[in-house]
């Protein structure tokens, strides 16, 4: 059924990264003009890296998101320019209004959409972004896009943000409804999802924790980060409304530097979009991979959690049953793949899309280029993470390895980081480590100075 308004003009609001109502500026501008057609384009191309575990959370956002609409969203399956060109025609909306997306994906579509449209009169007004601060906003007093964190992240606050907008009164008008994308059935402890849930969460992490996070962040037997970034990807909460409740605490600032990281990424994705593919620094894509059958193997005992290193093991397997992974231990078990195995950086990272909830290019690419030594900031390749000395420094009377390497939980926090040096003997139900860590760090290290050697610096 479609109900006809005759006050103001109607406006069609593509929901995409934005899956929110309040501090929405592009729902808040069509509400302001009048009523409003909530749509969500059921794209294929959603689907592309994404795993069953990050579009069963998609969808359970949009649940949440219809919810608070009392049932009022749009769902049209297939191409986004043909879905909108029909709700328009179905409830007479002449407007169109997006929140921008800064990935190489989302500024295809939105050209390609943006043609089509123009062919029918339609355009796509564009407001806001799914950053305190727009890609491409910062630049350095040459006018370049920065390439280092820290005076990225003192410009940025200088540069500043505007205050959350409520949630608007909204006038609805209905139209013919796809409904909800399936879910996958996914064996995996999904996250709260939705725009209450975001804010319920964030309240629980203001609380408290946050006082604690400068200390606890590194921490993965400790619940002491805020568990909002698949949130904060599907836009059920935006990093404004993070931003404004954060005080002069220094760990309230080591907290908006997390914050900060991801705008960064956002930005240096957006200035190279080549980055998602390819070494950050150019001189870095030289460097000798292995591939084949035996880096075949090494890669699946890596991604099922069997390499003998309890702190690989036990990041690998939370990211299996949660969907997510502690920052410190993405960081140990990235190292891992890319130094002790000497696999590419994007196969772990194609790994981490499918499997994370909180899967997002711009993070997820430039973390493992970090990692890998490959990309911005000083993270020089030379520095490698001994698995070992990290589990002890990180989780130090093994709590995290004992919730997710049973095998090992009898052990003591004196042989659980390194169980083959047991002297009862390592337990029969733990492999052996699949490489001697000091062997393929030397390895490492041998292949950095072949890259060196064939590729003088400038
Ligand atoms: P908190 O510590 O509570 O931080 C708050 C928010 O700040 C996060 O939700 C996130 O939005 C942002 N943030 C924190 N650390 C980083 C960081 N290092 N880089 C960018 N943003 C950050 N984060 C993703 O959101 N998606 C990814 O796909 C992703 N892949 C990663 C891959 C690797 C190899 C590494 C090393 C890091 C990756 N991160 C990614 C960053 C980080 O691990 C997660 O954002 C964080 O663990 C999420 O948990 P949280 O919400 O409790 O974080």
């Amino acid at each position: 059924m479609v109900t006809r308004h005759d006050d103001g003009v109607t406006s069609i609001v593509w929901f995409r990264r934005d899956l929110r109502l309040s501090d929405h500026p592009a729902l808040t501008a069509a509400a302001e003009a009048g009523p409003v057609v909530p749509v969500f384009c059921n794209d294929d191309r959603l689907r592309g890296p994404s795993g069953d575990v990050r579009l069963a959370y998609l969808r359970a956002t949009l649940a949440a998101l219809d919810a608070d609409l009392d049932g009022g969203l749009v769902v049209r399956s297939g191409d986004p320019a043909d879905s909108l060109l029909a709700v328009a025609e179905e409830t007479g909306a002449d407007t169109i209004w997006a929140t921008d997306d800064f990935g190489p994906y989302g500024r295809r579509r939105d050209t390609a959409v943006g043609e089509r449209l123009a062919e029918h009169g339609l355009t796509v007004h564009y407001r806001d972004a799914p950053y305190a601060v727009a890609p491409g906003t910062i630049l350095t007093g040459g006018g370049t896009p920065y390439k280092v964190f820290t005076p990225f992240f003192k410009a940025w606050k200088a540069h500043g943000w505007a205050e959350p907008l409520e949630r608007p009164d909204l006038e609805l008008v209905e139209a013919p409804s796809d409904g909800l994308p399936d879910a996958p059935a996914v064996d995996v402890d999904l996250p709260p999802a939705g725009e209450r849930a975001a804010l319920e969460q964030l309240e629980a992490f203001l609380d408290g924790p946050v006082f604690d996070y400068a200390a606890a962040r590194d921490l993965p037997g400790v619940e002491g980060t805020s568990r909002l970034s698949a949130a904060l990807k599907w836009g059920a909460i935006h990093p404004r409304q993070i931003l404004e409740r954060l005080g002069p605490d220094p760990s309230e600032e080591v907290f908006r530097s997390e914050i900060a990281w991801r705008e960064f990424y956002a930005d240096v994705l957006l200035a190279r979009p080549d980055s998602a593919r390819d070494a950050f620094v150019p001189k870095m894509a030289n460097l000798r991979w292995d591939d084949g059958p035996d880096a075949d193997d090494r890669f699946a005992a890596w991604a099922e959690g069997r390499t003998g290193y309890p702190i690989v093991d036990a990041g690998m397997r939370q990211l299996l049953a949660e969907g997510w992974m502690h920052n410190r231990v993405r960081m140990i078990v990235g190292s891992f793949l890319v130094k002790d195995l000497h696999l590419h950086w994007r196969r772990g990272a194609a790994h981490f899309m499918e499997y994370l909830v909180d899967g997002d290019l711009a993070s997820n690419q430039h973390g493992w280029q970090w990692v890998a030594g490959t990309g911005t900031d000083a993270s020089p390749f030379f520095r490698v993470f001994n698995p070992v000395s990290q589990s002890k420094k990180f989780d130090p009377d093994g709590t995290y390895l004992r919730r997710w390497v049973p095998e090992i939980a009898h052990l003591g926090p004196k042989h659980i980081h390194e169980p083959w040096a047991d002297p009862s003997g390592a337990p029969a139900a733990y492999p052996a480590p699949i490489v001697d860590h000091g062997e393929e760090r030397a390895d490492a290290l041998a292949r950095y100075d072949e890259l060196k050697a064939r590729t003088p610096s400038r």
